[in-house]
C-alpha cells in the first residue's frame, strides 16, 4: 500500500505532481458516537477505517486541513476526525481517481453516503471500516 507517515506525506505530494487522491489510515481507539452533519448521528465501532478522497488542486492544503482539528465543519469526514477517539496514523497517496482506489479496498461499508455526495461510480460510501484488530480495546 502507498501510505506515509505524518512527516513524509507532503514531500511525497510535492514530489510528484501526478498525485490526486489521498486515502486516510484512521484509526478510532473506543466506539464513539459522532453526529455526521445531516446524516443522522451514528455509533462508529472501534477499529481501523479507511477515508478515500481527492483534489485536483491543493491536494497537500486539502490533507493538511483534514488533519488539522482548527476547522469549521463542512464534510461528512470533518465530523470523524473531529471525534476525541480519532486518530490519523497514515496518508496514501494515488494517481488514480478517488473511486477506483475507494473499490479496490475489501472494507465494510457502515454509513450509506458517507463521503459519496458527489460520487458517480456507485461507491456507497468513500469511508470503508476494516474491522477492529488487536490491540485496540472495543
Ligand atoms: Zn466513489
Amino acid at each position: 500500500m502507498n501510505a506515509w507517515g505524518l512527516e513524509e506525506w507532503e514531500n511525497k505530494v510535492n514530489a510528484d505532481e501526478s498525485l490526486v487522491t489521498y486515502q486516510l489510515h484512521i484509526i478510532l481507539r473506543q466506539a464513539q458516537q459522532v453526529r455526521v452533519g445531516r446524516l443522522s448521528s451514528f455509533l462508529f465501532p472501534a477499529g481501523y477505517y479507511l477515508y478515500t478522497g481527492s483534489a485536483r488542486r491543493n491536494l497537500a492544503a486539502r490533507v493538511r486541513r483534514h488533519l488539522s482539528r482548527q476547522k469549521k465543519l463542512r464534510w461528512h469526514i470533518d465530523y470523524l476526525l473531529m471525534a476525541s477517539a480519532t486518530q490519523v496514523t497514515a496518508v496514501g497517496l494515488f494517481s488514480e481517481t478517488e473511486c477506483r482506489c475507494n473499490q479496490r479496498i475489501n472494507g465494510k461499508i457502515l454509513l450509506a453516503g458517507f463521503g459519496a455526495s458527489d460520487c458517480r461510480a456507485r461507491c456507497g460510501s468513500h469511508l470503508k471500516y476494516l474491522g477492529n484488530m488487536a490491540g485496540i480495546s472495543p
